[in-house]
């Protein structure tokens, strides 16, 4: 060991150390690992400059991405791993980059990551997918907390994120996403990449938080008209939208929207309008249909 702070000593490969501490992928916490240091680099230099502030990595299992984000000049990563088989292996990693990794054991959901380490904060993570969508909207709802999200999904949730209005993938999760964030796809990742290898194709997306929302509404209603416009995706949306607000067709009139479109059809701009819209019928003391 040279001694000098955040010189690596070298660590063996990841498939020895899995080997060497009897480690085996458990499904239902979404185990899937990267080995391959080319598609891991790929990603840490995505999610660069990383010399400054914080990363937070959600899942680092044996610690594949964790390692290629301290090789690429993380100056700190903190990881989030709910699994304690683990806890060793990172232990191992932390001792051959001293000072650089920060390891805490639990739940990524019950964590704020938004309190963790010093801005600029950047999360990147190969990401659990059953936990990986309530995991984005926590991040996306703490605004600027973070600089970027360089983050790993099924291509199917990435599809809808990434979604344009008027495509079946277009829906909730797609205005969630776009009203709070810039979204860009990477690159694909095919299922033999990973070992297990999972069922799907994987892509790697970056989120850039916007300083404001891209238009006016209030969070929780906007959550609320879309949730009814796309629960029922191939009704109109006078029908659809009733179950939010009984006058549904005349604000969507008021709104210069087709009380016959789709929620699809509508543009991220558009359901804005109309959450502001419903909210102001509410607040002047139209017929409550309870809390939005
Ligand atoms: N980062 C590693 C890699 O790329 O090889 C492992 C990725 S694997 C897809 C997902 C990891 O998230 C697993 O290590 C799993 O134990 C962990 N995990 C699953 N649910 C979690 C949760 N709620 N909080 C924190 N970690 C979780």
């Amino acid at each position: 060991m040279s001694g000098d702070k955040g010189v690596a000593l070298p660590l063996p490969p990841l498939r020895e150390v899995i080997a060497r501490h009897g480690l085996s992928a458990n499904r239902a916490l979404g185990q899937n690992f990267l080995f391959d240091l080319n598609l891991t680099g790929r990603i840490a230099r995505a999610a660069a400059p990383l010399d400054k502030g914080s990363v937070i990595e959600i899942g680092p299992g044996p610690g594949g991405l964790t390692r290629a984000l301290l090789d690429h000049g993380a100056r700190e990563v903190i990881v989030v791993e709910r699994d304690r088989r683990f806890q060793p292996v990172l232990a191992e990693i932390s001792a051959a980059y001293p000072g650089r990794l920060q390891i805490i054991e639990g739940d990524a959901l019950k964590v704020d990551a938004s309190k963790l380490g010093t801005a600029p904060r950047r999360i990147v993570a190969n990401l659990p997918y059953n936990v990986a969508t309530p995991l984005l909207m926590a991040w996306l709802e703490a605004g600027t907390a973070f600089t970027s999200l360089t983050l790993m999904f099924q291509k199917e949730v990435a599809d809808r994120l990434l979604a344009r209005p008027r495509t079946k993938d277009y829906g909730r999760l797609t205005i969630a996403t776009q009203w709070r964030a810039e979204v860009k796809r990477l690159f694909d990742v095919p299922p033999r990449a990973f070992t297990p290898p999972p069922k799907v194709t994987s892509t790697v997306v970056q989120l850039v938080p916007r300083s404001e929302p891209l238009f006016p509404a209030d969070a929780a209603v906007l959550e609320k008209v879309t949730a009814a416009a796309f629960g029922q995706r191939r009704k109109m949306l006078r029908q659809s939208l009733r179950q939010v607000l009984p006058q549904a067709e005349e604000v969507l009139l008021a709104a210069g929207i087709a009380p016959t479109a789709r929620g699809e059809e509508l543009s991220i701009e558009q359901f804005c309008t109309l959450a502001r819209a419903f909210k102001a019928r509410r607040v002047a003391g139209a017929r409550s249909i309870g809390p939005l």
